[in-house]
């Protein structure tokens, strides 16, 4: 059999799990600094061919030897509750092992897809065994949201947020650092700490803006004021310095394109985490870091 699948990005710590296309392609498809999906159409693939999917890698690689799955697509919450219901049941009764306490069955969501679902949907998703979604806030300024055409505003990626975590499935956010250029650098920093302070996400990743030629920002890239490393980490340290001692999230910089890789759990490892960006901010050399400048991501 030979599997004939869409574009597969997932995120980092989504690395050694068994990538199933769920959706292809994105549904809003307009976010100026994605252009991921852009030559991809959106389609929910039919139950009969992601089951018989299911039943290939279950062959090929074993029932017991797959713990975690990631149901690829731009937001496979887009799919209809029923449809996705059908798929978490199967992967679940297929590999066992995603529902022990280690594994995991996961996705990308939309706040416009969390946001269509009625809180039942949502719990009948989370009790068929989806246990992780990752979302992308990339900024809590919502003149930023707009002016990078993400086709929400902060009100509505709090409403969903909240609404995915109060059925039970945990919430990992991303955050795009830079996302303002160097005139919102401050903006962005303070509102996105202000919007987490709302969410208190169980975890949330820093990601850094680079300009994709496949991405409709590649057209300004000769006039959008891209952030220098160190502003950058000081984007980081300012969202940390303005979260409040109630934000008990994760944090992860588990990205290609970051610049510091520090991790840890709020509030206990904070002051730390502060203080190792406050010495990276002081020392010349961060002055003179270039941006890196990723063509590919
Ligand atoms: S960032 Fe997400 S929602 Fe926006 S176009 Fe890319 S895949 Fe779609």
């Amino acid at each position: 059999m030979t599997i004939q699948h869409g574009i597969l990005i997932r995120p980092p710590v989504e690395a050694y799990s068994l990538l199933l296309n769920v959706t292809e392609g994105c549904r809003w498809n307009k976010c100026k600094f994605c252009g991921v999906y852009r030559n991809q159409p959106y389609w929910v693939r039919p139950l009969e061919l992601v089951f018989k999917e299911i039943d290939f890698y279950a062959m090929q690689y074993g029932r017991e030897f797959i713990d975690r799955v990631f149901m690829a697509g731009g937001s496979a919450l887009s799919a209809p509750t029923d449809h996705l219901e059908k798929v978490i049941k199967k992967i679940a009764e297929t590999f066992p092992n995603t529902l022990k306490p280690e594994g995991r069955i996961s996705s990308y969501a939309k706040n416009h897809d969390i946001l269509r679902k009625t809180p039942d949907e949502l719990r009948r998703l989370k009790e068929a065994g989806l246990k992780i979604v990752y979302m992308g806030l990339e900024s809590g300024s919502d003149k930023i949201l707009k002016m990078m055409r993400k086709g929400t505003n902060v009100y509505g990626q709090i409403k969903a947020s909240k609404k995915l975590m109060e059925s039970g499935i945990k919430l990992s956010l991303y955050i795009i650092l830079g996302l303002g250029g160097v005139p919102l650098s401050e903006e962005h920093a303070l509102k996105t700490a202000e919007a987490l302070n709302k969410i208190n996400p169980d975890k949330f990743r820093f990601r850094t803006l680079n300009i994709l030629p496949i991405s409709d920002l590649w057209a300004e890239r000769d006039t959008f004021q891209i952030c220098p490393p160190w502003m950058i980490i000081q984007e980081e340290l300012t969202i940390l310095e303005n979260l409040e001692d109630h934000v008990t999230s994760e944090v992860y910089n588990d990205h290609m394109s970051n610049y510091v890789g520090i991790e840890g759990k709020l509030p206990e490892d904070k002051e730390d985490m502060i203080k190792y960006l406050k010495i990276l901010l002081k020392d010349p050399r961060t002055k003179k870091l270039k941006h890196k400048g990723l063509l590919s991501m």
